[in-house]
C-alpha cells in the first residue's frame, strides 16, 4: 500500500513477486529513510498456520517508523491483511523440520525531492519467502569478533530502530570478522567501547556461574523479540535472570575464573545461535570446549517447539490463522 500526504494509506493490494520503479530522486535513496521487521509463518504438523508473537513486530515496525519521521501503519489493519494472504497461500509454507516461510515487511520514503525533509509519500511492501533451516546441519556454535573501533549505534541514535543505516554502519566490521575467519561482529557501546550492545543480527546472552545475563535495553540496542521471549522464558524457569551493564571485562574475568559456562545470540533467523569463541582485543575465549550447551539447547527446543505447534503455548505467543 501507499502513503501520500493528506490521504494516508491507501490502497492495499497483491501483486505479483516483480521490480518495482521508482523515482531517481526518491527520497529513500539519498537520505536512507526505510524501515524493516523480519518475522516467520510456520506450518504444523496438523496443517495449523501459527505467527510468532507478529504484534510485536508491528509494534516495532511503528516505533522504527517514529524514530525516522514516518507515518504510521494501522497495525490490526496490517495484521488482517497478513493473515488474508497466509489463508490464500497456505502452500507457501513449507513444511519441513526447521523450515518456515519468511516474512519482510518494510517501506521506504518514495517523494522525488533533494530537499532534507521527511518525505510526503511512502510505500509499504511485504516479500515473502519459503526458508530452509537456519542450521542444515544441526546447532551450531558461531564464532564471534568483538569490534572495538567502529560503532554501530549510540544512545539518541537509531540503533533502537530497524532501518537500512544500521546495517550498512556494520559492514566494516562484518568484513573484518569474516576476514578473521568469525561469522558475527559483537558490538560495544559507542562512547567508552567497554559495554556489551548486541550482535550483527541478534541480542546476546551469557551465563556467568549460574546467573543468566542479557545487556539492559539502553536506548542503542534493537528490543528483540526473541530477547523478550527468552527472558520470559528462563524466569517461568525460576531462573537466576537480570537485564544489565555488562562490560567486556567482566565476561573476560568470568572466562578465566572458569565461570563463562555459556553464551548465545538470539534472533528470529536462528532462535538461538550458541556462540563458541569470543575474540576480543586479540585475547580468544573458548566457550564451552564450543559446544552447544544444555541452556542454549533446552531454550532453543522449547522457542522453536512453540513456534511450530510441537508444544503447547502457555503464554499465548503464537497467533492462528484460520
Ligand atoms: N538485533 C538486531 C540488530 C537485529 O537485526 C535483530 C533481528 N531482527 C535482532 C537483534 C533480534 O531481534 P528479533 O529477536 O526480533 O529477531
Amino acid at each position: 500500500m501507499d502513503y501520500l500526504e493528506g490521504e494516508g494509506w491507501i490502497n492495499p493490494r497483491i501483486v505479483p513477486y516483480e521490480p518495482i520503479s521508482l523515482d531517481p530522486a526518491a527520497m529513500v535513496f539519498h537520505y536512507g529513510q526505510s524501515v524493516f521487521e523480519g518475522l516467520k509463518a510456520y506450518r504444523t504438523e496438523d496443517e495449523r498456520i501459527l505467527l510468532f508473537r507478529p504484534e510485536k513486530n508491528l509494534q516495532r515496525l511503528n516505533r522504527s517508523s517514529d524514530r525516522l519521521s514516518i507515518p504510521a501503519i494501522d497495525e490490526e489493519k496490517v495484521l488482517g491483511y497478513l493473515k488474508e494472504f497466509l489463508k490464500l497461500e497456505k502452500d507457501w509454507i513449507p513444511t519441513a523440520e526447521g523450515t518456515s516461510l519468511y516474512i519482510r515487511p518494510f517501506i521506504f520514503a518514495t517523494e522525488p525531492n533533494l530537499s532534507v525533509a521527511p518525505s510526503k509519500a511512502y510505500t509499504f511492501m511485504v516479500i515473502l519467502s519459503p526458508v530452509g533451516s537456519y542450521y542444515a546441519e544441526g546447532i551450531h556454535p558461531v564464532g564471534i569478533y568483538v569490534e572495538n573501533s567502529y560503532t554501530r549505534a549510540v544512545r539518541g541514535g537509531t540503533g533502537t530502530a530497524k532501518t537500512a543505516g544500521n546495517y550498512s554502519a556494520a559492514y566494516k566490521a562484518q568484513e573484518r570478522a569474516t576476514e578473521m575467519g568469525q561469522s558475527q561482529v559483537l558490538w560495544l557501546d559507542g562512547v567508552e567501547k567497554k559495554y556489551i550492545e548486541e550482535v550483527g543480527s541478534m541480542n546476546v546472552f551469557f551465563k556467568i556461574n549460574g546467573e543468566v545475563v542479557t545487556p539492559a535495553l539502553n536506548g542503542s540496542i534493537l528490543e528483540g523479540i526473541t530477547r523478550m521471549s527468552i527472558l520470559e522464558l528462563l524466569k517461568s524457569w525460576g531462573m537466576n535472570v537480570s537485564e544489565r551493564r555488562i562490560s567486556m571485562e567482566e565476561i573476560y574475568q568470568a572466562y578465566e575464573a572458569g565461570q563463562l559456562e555459556e553464551a548465545f545470540g538470539t534472533g528470529t533467523a536462528a532462535v538461538i545461535s550458541p556462540v563458541g569463541e569470543l575474540n576480543w582485543d586479540g585475547r580468544k575465549m573458548v566457550i564451552n570446549d564450543r559446544q552447544t550447551g544444555p541452556l542454549s539447547k533446552k531454550l532453543y527446543d522449547t522457542l522453536t517447539g512453540i513456534q511450530t505447534g510441537r508444544l503447547d503455548d502457555p503464554f499465548n505467543w503464537t497467533t492462528e490463522i484460520k
